[in-house]
């Protein structure tokens, strides 16, 4: 064996390295620090449901994995009736015709997808637009496929949706993310947003990306629209959905994108390269899923719901007065004004009341001064950590 020594170094890709520091680092390691203290934390910073897999679905995927049919390959575009099934419950739901072979198409989960699409519709230096704050994935997304970000930031004062008069303004855009309702924000579209968003990009040449991750986590009765909905918006746009959220599925790893034949094209095509598709039992399970009693996924909204109230009405009988948010599992606070930013809010909340909360400002810089707090927590959790707030705000 040789012992010569070589200046032979391993490093991250220039790609990899572009991407910007991760802003949680610092929370996270005080939180893992707390825990490993015994205290008693509650967690208000995870985007994950606390509750479990209906038991239809789990029932599914228990056949399903029995079959030995369901043990080799998928095919790329998955289980053709999965494709039929999402269909039928995307007419029903928003009054939109997909065809399935053309129009829709599984992932691993709709972040898996996100990631993908850049690479097969974004050459190197094409100007990508995110708004912010945004769920990070998007501006690895771009990175990774050589695209340039510009960012568009959201303000309070309009929603925390982007002016259409900013998108009228900007120049050589290749596609543009939205994601609406909106995480970390919890802001809704309603469709005349997305009439004028797709008028406004046809009219420049841009591709619409958005995130419907949670279409069926809405309060009020307000269903949030998908961007489908619009006129010739298939022209343009393309439409992640996932299980995850809805169905508390999120370790299943299953949504679909839908929309524009060619952009659906390009993301299967990478994909093809990249995955061998989803286990065929899981896209059977997500059948399930699909024809799951409603009543169960009412159930769901109206347990956010009340852990919603619990938290704003609690927060407000102490001094904090915060929006209720209309969808979505984030309540997405103005931090107290004793607080001089996002972070040193979190880290009084973690050092003084044992609760974690996620800074704002990890989402882009409009989100300093604000806070994140996920209700996937049970309401005895809530009410104990507005109990705690109690005591230091
Ligand atoms: C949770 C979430 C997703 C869903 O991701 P999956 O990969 O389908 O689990 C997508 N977008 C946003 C904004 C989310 O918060």
């Amino acid at each position: 064996m040789s012992t010569e020594t070589t200046d032979f170094k391993i490093e991250f890709s220039d790609r990899l390295k572009a991407l910007p520091p991760y802003l949680f680092v610092e929370i996270d390691k005080a939180k893992r620090a707390a825990i490993a203290e015994g205290r008693d934390i509650i967690n208000l910073g995870v985007g994950d449901p606390d509750q479990r897999t209906h038991q239809p679905i789990i029932d599914a995927l228990k056949t399903a994995s029995e079959d030995v049919n369901n043990h080799h390959y998928p095919f790329d575009a998955g289980v053709p009736q999965l494709r039929i099934e999402i269909a039928q419950w995307f007419k029903k739901r928003f009054g939109v015709e997909l065809d399935p072979p053309t129009e829709i198409y599984p992932l691993i989960g709709s972040k898996e997808g996100i990631a993908h699409l850049p690479l097969g519709i974004i050459n190197p230096g094409d100007k990508v637009v995110l708004t912010e704050p945004a769920y990070p994935a998007y501006q690895a997304a771009v990175t990774f496929a050589d695209g340039k970000i510009q960012y568009l930031p959201l303000k309070a004062g309009n929603g925390w949706l982007p002016r259409i008069e900013d998108i009228e303004a900007l120049k050589n855009v290749k596609a543009i993310f939205v994601c609406y309702p909106n995480n970390p924000t919890a802001a809704i579209a309603n469709k005349k947003f997305y009439e004028q968003l797709v008028a406004v990009c046809k009219a420049k040449g841009i591709i619409i990306v958005s995130d419907l991750a949670y279409s069926e986590v809405y309060y009020d009765g307000i269903k949030p629209p998908s961007i489908l909905e619009v006129k010739g918006a298939k022209d343009i746009a393309i439409e992640f959905h996932s299980f995850s959220k809805t169905y508390y599925m999120t370790g299943w790893r299953l949504g679909w994108a839908c929309g524009n034949p060619t952009l659906v094209a390009a993301l299967a095509k990478v994909k093809s390269n990249c995955d061998s598709g989803v286990f065929n039992a899981i896209q059977l399970a997500g059948i399930a899923a699909l024809n799951m009693d409603t009543q169960d996924i009412d159930d769901m909204r109206l347990e956010y719901q009340n852990r919603r109230d619990a938290l704003i009405n609690g927060l407000r009988s102490i001094g904090w007065k915060i929006d209720p948010p209309q969808a979505a599992f984030y309540v997405w606070a103005k931090i107290p004004s004793k607080f001089s930013d996002s972070m040193s809010c979190a880290k009084a909340f973690l050092d003084q009341a044992d609760i974690v909360v996620t800074p704002g400002n990890g989402f882009g810089k409009s989100g300093e001064g604000y806070v994140r707090m996920s209700l996937t927590l049970p309401i005895e959790r809530i009410h104990q950590a507005v109990e705690r707030l109690k005591k230091i705000l």
